[in-house]
């Protein structure tokens, strides 16, 4: 066990952040305690899928009673069943016979390059231009909403094992995103009215100290045309003595209390993935503390098997979160990239959770959508499962679209019962092909669309020509 802090009273003094890695997490009474498999286990596949993670995750979060199946410890401890067999096997001997550190490295970035580290088009397709240059650091896919990725910002206080960004916490440099250019973001909003939104992202920006993060947003708040800014952080829920005990968290209050006094709405968008994260009276501490600033705590997750896949959990998730005052924002599904293959739960069964948990919650939580993918074209919204004619399909739209004119128009996919991700699915008519695109075409030619009765090019649906 992590012993606290103690002040030079005797007493113990406000825990202090220390995170725990591969390296020195045989020291927690936890880890001694585990199941000598178990453990080598998660030994070898963090040689590939690394974890970190911290001593409030491991004493309030995880119940050891029920480890393995423990949700939280699933979702911060790597498992077995995340490599292949051959995979495993590979890395588990090179372990086993002492191999040389880079051995097991290259072995390891062997596999993670099989593993799909950068999926949906996003370090080729959304980088923004200046003068003819690409920005680093910034992502512009929706024509409101900038992503900014500060460079102080890019790994997190734990990290979750489905996490799509996991490439850029394994040290593979030219897979990293990053940028220290505040200059650029401030010029690029300034040539840019319509963006409304600035995304920090990361990694996770609320891992800066407040003075560092201060220098990333305080210049945003003369720009007329920014209304909101976002941070998308897991610190809430991993570490929410970051707005409670840590030595800069009332200076952060502060800072958040610039910006809405600045005028501009601040949200942090909070991934929470289980109500346990919102069980301990410090998490529920930093969401009174954040909320108290006049900023707004939103949730998000994406269905995890092996940790929210029960409709139960999203019911007490959003119930929860609402009683405190967050706001639930989006479920999505799990993207096509990293360990999905252990995560991700057929798009229909996505639907089928998602309606049984909003059926069972009133109207203040019904401000979540989902389940959502981040595909390439856009945001996909799974609708529901339906039958147009005689034949079984998915009824989809896009929330957010690179292309705005594709946005809330239903389409359809020809049901499929494994499908995991868009690009699994099929259009269901001729009318339904143009909401199905790939990164290589062109992103910007402009669609025809001609709407008749709802439907593009005028397309019908049930008598509509269904596809092979
Ligand atoms: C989700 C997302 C946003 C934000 O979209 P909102 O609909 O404004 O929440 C922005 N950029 C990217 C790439 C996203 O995936």
């Amino acid at each position: 066990m992590i012993t606290p802090e103690t002040e030079p009273s005797g007493r113990p003094g406000p825990e202090r952040y220390r995170a725990l890695t591969r390296a020195n997490i045989a020291k927690t009474a936890q880890w001694e305690a585990m199941d000598a498999d178990l453990r080598e286990a998660v030994d070898v596949v963090s040689r590939v899928l690394p974890f970190r993670t911290n001593a409030y995750v491991m004493d309030e979060l995880i119940d050891w009673a029920d480890v393995p199946d423990d949700p939280m410890f699933r979702l911060t401890f790597p498992h077995r069943d995340m490599l292949d067999d051959g995979a495993y096997r590979e890395v588990r001997s090179l372990v086993r016979e002492g191999a040389s550190r880079e051995a097991i490295e290259a072995e390891a970035n062997r596999i993670r390059l099989s593993l799909n580290p950068h999926p949906a088009g996003q370090m080729t397709h959304n980088v923004p231009m200046i003068d003819d240059e690409p920005v680093s650091g910034m992502q512009h896919k929706y024509r409101e909403t900038v992503l900014f990725f500060p460079g102080q910002g890019q790994t997190c206080h734990a990290y979750c094992t489905f996490c799509f960004r996991w490439a850029q916490f394994v040290g593979l440099e030219d897979l990293k995103f990053s940028s220290k250019e505040v200059d650029q973001l401030v010029a690029y909003l300034r040539e840019h009215p319509e963006v409304t939104d600035v995304l920090f992202t990361g990694g996770d920006p609320m891992i800066m100290k407040t003075a560092l993060l201060a220098k990333y947003i305080e210049p945003l708040l003369d720009i007329e045309s920014v209304r909101t800014i976002r941070i998308g952080t897991k610190s809430v829920a991993y570490w929410p003595q970051r707005y409670v005990s840590d030595a800069d968290a009332d200076d952060c209050l502060r800072l958040f209390e610039r910006v809405t006094h600045a005028g501009k709405h601040l949200a942090l968008m909070g991934h929470y993935s289980h109500p346990v994260e919102l069980s301990t009276p410090v998490a529920q501490e930093a969401v009174r503390r954040i909320r108290s600033t006049g900023a707004n705590v939103r949730m998000q997750s994406p269905v995890i098997r092996h940790v929210n896949d029960e409709a139960s959990t999203w019911r007490e998730l959003w119930t929860r979160g609402v009683s405190l005052g967050a706001i639930p924002y989006y479920m999505f599904v799990e993207r096509d990239t990293g360990a999905h293959d252990y995560f991700q739960l057929p798009l229909w069964r996505c639907w089928e959770l998602f309606r049984e948990a909003y059926q069972r919650v009133s109207g203040m939580a019904r401000t979540v959508r989902g389940p959502s993918m981040s595909c390439f074209p856009g945001k996909c919204h799974i609708l529901g499962v339906t039958d147009v004619g005689d034949k079984k399909a998915f009824v989809l739209e896009f929330l957010q679209a690179r292309r705005p004119e594709l946005v809330r128009r239903p389409f359809f996919a020809k049901f499929d019962p494994e499908a995991t991700w868009y690009d699994q699915l099929r259009p269901l008519t001729e009318a339904d092909r143009a909401y199905f695109i790939a990164p290589d075409e062109s992103a910007h030619e402009p669609l025809e669309l001609t709407v008749s009765a709802g439907r593009p090019n005028g397309a019908t649906g049930a008598d509509g020509a269904a596809l092979n």
